[in-house]
């Protein structure tokens, strides 16, 4: 306006127009009216000074017609002055309307703010805290006048100052950030950034909150849990966050019911694992019945395994968290593990014991069976010895009964018939007389190597008693007995008997008979082969007779 000539009646009037501008729009702010354009005209048309203050404008406007060169003068200012008032009406009504919109931004901000700050608040039902940001949310919802808000947030901000809302009491957290948060709302605090401030404050909390809840309770949940992750970071604004509330107690209330099921899934599990070790143990202990030492050590062990077992199901109700109960399962599976080693290298030790006793039995055993096997030998030898006759080394007596009972078994069963010898050395006494026994033995040895030649393999020859064989010829009748007979009594009637250089004579008489089949027993056939024998004896000596 420098170097602009102004009259001084529109100078004033332009004063008085702002000034009742100004003044209006206090009025306005004062009763809580929105500083709109058309509240302020409708303030403005109500207001007599305005209507006075256009009166004057009009009356400088027209005045009266007494000079017409000066009022040509007039009118070119005057309408200069009104185009300048008009420009001046312009800008105010520009800082109203740009007032209007700050004022309007600042309303929306606050009640936003206010309404996360109420929501983000807990306190216990039916407290003073709990009925205000109650009524305070209603007020929000329900767009309220700032009047009644501001009412509100200052009963609150009593109820604060009195509890020491500001003093950390962890009760009155929630609070204390209300009340810090009011204090903030200075206007020193520029808009946009306590806005901004706010919502990452909002966000970052959403996202700590939600980060409690990750844990691995299968695909669904896990891809519910990234998706509201991924949505509260990807919000924008504090609405698009209140927006996820429900979605993040549906999830909450999920994970708290998963996490329920899989407790009790997991303690339904670690009472079955318990039960089946407890089960398969017990099985151990009943196929093992070792001594009554490691019968003892399989009772510890069973006792100590049923106790931790007992500790396991009683943790699993107590515990409070899934790694607290994964940390006591797995103490007690160390100290399982712990008692089963102690009881391999037991087993272990006590095997290698009973190995070893097993070693020396096994010893034990096999120098038995040769001690037996020795026994029986010298009994089989002692059995022969028995059988044998010592001098001549041909068949005894006891033999012969033996053999005879067979032949007469075979004789009765199969008609297998067979034929007896029985021949005595004659006059053998005059022998021991004439020679001395010596000699006579000697004869008896060398008449037994001269008739052995003579017999069948299947023939068998024993001493009867002194000088006296029998012969058991199977399969022979009567005639080729009586051959075998007569063939005998040659060959030692014609051997040269020499004992120093004096020939002995030596001859031999002969019984023979054959099987009847009415023979039962031995007696009659020997009794029947002894009267063939003394026949012979009788008549003459050097004689055969078959009976
Ligand atoms: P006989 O013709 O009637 O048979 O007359 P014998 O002398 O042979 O009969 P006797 O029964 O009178 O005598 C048998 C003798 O045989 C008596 C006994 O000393 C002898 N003798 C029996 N066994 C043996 C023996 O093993 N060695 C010796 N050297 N002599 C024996
Ligand atoms: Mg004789
Ligand atoms: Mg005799």
């Amino acid at each position: 306006m420098a170097g602009m000539t102004t009259d001084p009646r529109v100078s004033e009037s332009v004063e008085n127009f702002s000034r009742i501008i100004i003044q209006t729009l206090k009025e306005l702010s004062a009763n809580h009216h929105p500083l709109s354009l058309s509240h302020l005209s409708k303030a403005l048309g109500e207001k007599s000074e305005i209507i006075n203050l256009f009166n004057a404008a009009a009356n400088a406007d027209h005045p009266a017609p007494a000079d017409e060169t000066a009022e040509t003068d007039t009118d070119s200012s005057v309408n200069g002055k009104v185009k300048t008032l008009q420009n001046q009406k312009e800008q105010l009504l520009k800082q109203v309307t740009l007032l209007e919109e700050q004022n309007l931004e600042a309303k929306a901000f606050c009640r936003k703010s206010l309404l996360t700050l109420a929501n983000l608040s807990s306190f216990p039902e039916n407290s003073a805290h709990f009925h205000l940001l109650g009524r305070l949310r209603k007020l929000l919802h329900a767009n309220a006048e700032l009047s009644d808000l501001d009412l509100c947030l200052s009963d609150i901000k009593d109820l604060m100052l009195q509890n020491g809302a500001n003093g950390g009491s962890s009760k009155t957290q929630e609070a204390g950030l209300l009340g810090k948060w009011l204090k903030k709302r200075e206007p020193s605090q520029g808009r946009q950034s306590a806005n901004k401030l706010q919502f990452k404050h909002l966000q970052s909390n959403l996202l700590s909150i939600i980060a409690e809840f990750h844990l691995d309770l299968g695909k669904e949940y896990l891809e519910r849990f990234s998706s509201l992750q991924r949505r509260i970071r990807e919000s924008s604004t504090i609405d698009q966050l209140l927006g996820l509330n429900g979605d993040l107690t549906s999830l909450i209330q999920d994970y708290i019911k998963l996490m329920n099921d899989e407790r009790s899934q997991i303690t339904d599990f670690i009472e079955e694992i318990g039960k089946s070790l407890i089960e398969m143990e017990s099985n151990f202990m009943t196929s093992v019945s070792y001594a009554s030492e490691a019968h003892q050590s399989n009772v510890d062990f069973n006792n100590l395994l049923e106790g931790q077992m007992e500790e396991i199901k009683r943790s699993t109700y107590i515990g409070k968290t899934l790694q607290e109960i994964r940390g006591f399962v797995s103490s007690r599976i160390t100290s399982i593990k712990a008692a089963l080693e102690t009881k391999r290298q037991e087993d272990q030790r006590r095997m290698a014991e009973m190995n070893n006793e097993m070693g020396v039995l096994q010893q034990n055993l096999q120098n038995m069976r040769k001690e037996i096997d020795q026994v029986q030998e010298q009994s089989k030898s002692l059995e022969r010895e028995t059988l044998l006759d010592p001098l001549t080394g041909i068949p005894n007596r006891r033999a012969y009964d033996v053999r005879i009972r067979e032949e007469l078994q075979r004789h009765q069963r199969y008609q297998q018939s067979f034929s007896l010898l029985l021949f005595d050395v004659d006059h053998f006494k005059g022998v021991n007389d004439n020679y001395g026994h010596w000699a006579g033995d000697k004869c008896l040895k060398e008449i037994i190597r001269r008739i052995k030649p003579v017999m069948r393999e299947s023939d068998f020859l024993a001493r009867y008693g002194g000088e006296e064989f029998v012969i058991i010829l199977p399969g022979t009748d009567r005639d080729s007995a009586m051959g075998v007979a007569e063939r005998l009594r040659q060959i030692i009637e014609k051997t040269h008997f020499l004992y120093q250089g004096q020939k002995i004579p030596l001859t031999i008489s002969v019984g023979v008979t054959h099987t009847e089949p009415s023979d039962r027993d031995q007696a009659t056939l020997f009794n029947r082969v002894d009267d063939a024998m003394y026949q012979a004896k009788r008549a003459g000596r050097n004689k055969v007779v078959l009976v």
